[in-house]
């Protein structure tokens, strides 16, 4: 019986991490709207047409846009698809978290946190072409205590992206890169931990970003005078190199 009473929670710890990261991405939602325009994070949730505040079968993380059809349930305004895309990456990024770490220890957490800001960085950069502190040095003080936990002081990342960011901003003056892509590169140098992670970062965040710049300027979506936000392919190259990192350079030494 306490056997498997105890199997069932180890079974159960995947699913949980997924139903955690779901809400942690509707907050996310939240903090996304709200933050830009400086409003409290607190109260409850409204629908931006008609203004109706949300009843709390309506806050249920995916469930909610699936029963309400994408539509606001008095107005009938279209609710945006990234809400339950963001929930359900969130989602997939605690699943992974816990996947990668193996159990659920204080470094999970740390993990999961660390994701979530990651996500919610791109996001911001996209909406807003700016990355809020308030996202940038939780996620550097997570990053440096997940690397902490897992294999006591490693500066060798964080040292190398900071003087890679570093070291553009200050020969540019600020003009090729922000101060905010900056810390973003610390954080992320932190999080990875080893230089080696952290070449693989930059390789996969400027091969993904050159993608992008290519497609955009093929479709004649932007033209070369726009400037294209780099934190979303910071949080892409980040999670490449976390997730991929080791297989990525075996695969380069062919061993
Ligand atoms: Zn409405």
């Amino acid at each position: 019986m306490l056997l498997d009473s105890a199997h069932f929670t180890l079974r159960g710890i995947p699913l949980l991490s997924f139903l955690l990261g779901l809400t942690f991405g509707s907050f996310g939602n939240v903090l996304l709207c709200r933050l830009p325009k400086n409003r409290t994070i607190l109260g409850r949730s409204a629908c931006p047409h008609c203004r109706k505040k949300l009843r709390a079968w309506e806050l249920i993380p995916v469930v909610s846009f699936l029963l309400l059809r994408g539509r606001c349930a008095r107005c009938s305004a279209e609710i945006s698809l990234r809400y339950p895309l963001v929930e359900l990456t969130s989602g997939l990024l605690f699943l992974a978290a816990f996947l990668h770490e193996g159990a659920f220890g204080f470094s999970t957490i740390l993990l999961m946190f660390a994701l979530w800001l990651l996500l919610l960085i791109a996001l911001c950069d996209l909406d807003t072409g700016l990355i809020p502190d308030g996202l940038n040095v939780p996620l550097v003080i997570c990053a440096m205590l997940f690397t902490f936990f897992h294999s006591g002081v490693m500066l060798s990342g964080i040292s190398l992206a900071l003087f890679f960011f570093g070291g553009q901003w200050l020969l540019s003056r600020g003009r090729w890169i922000g101060s905010g892509d900056v810390i973003l590169g610390a954080g992320i140098g932190a999080l990875l931990g080893s230089w080696t992670a952290v070449l693989v970062f930059l390789f996969l965040a400027y091969v993904s970003g050159a993608f992008a710049a290519s497609v955009f300027l093929l479709t004649h979506r932007k033209t070369t005078a726009d400037t294209l936000v780099f934190g979303p392919f910071m949080a892409i190259g980040a999670m490449g190199a976390l997730f991929f990192g080791e297989a990525f350079v075996r695969l380069l030494l062919l061993r």
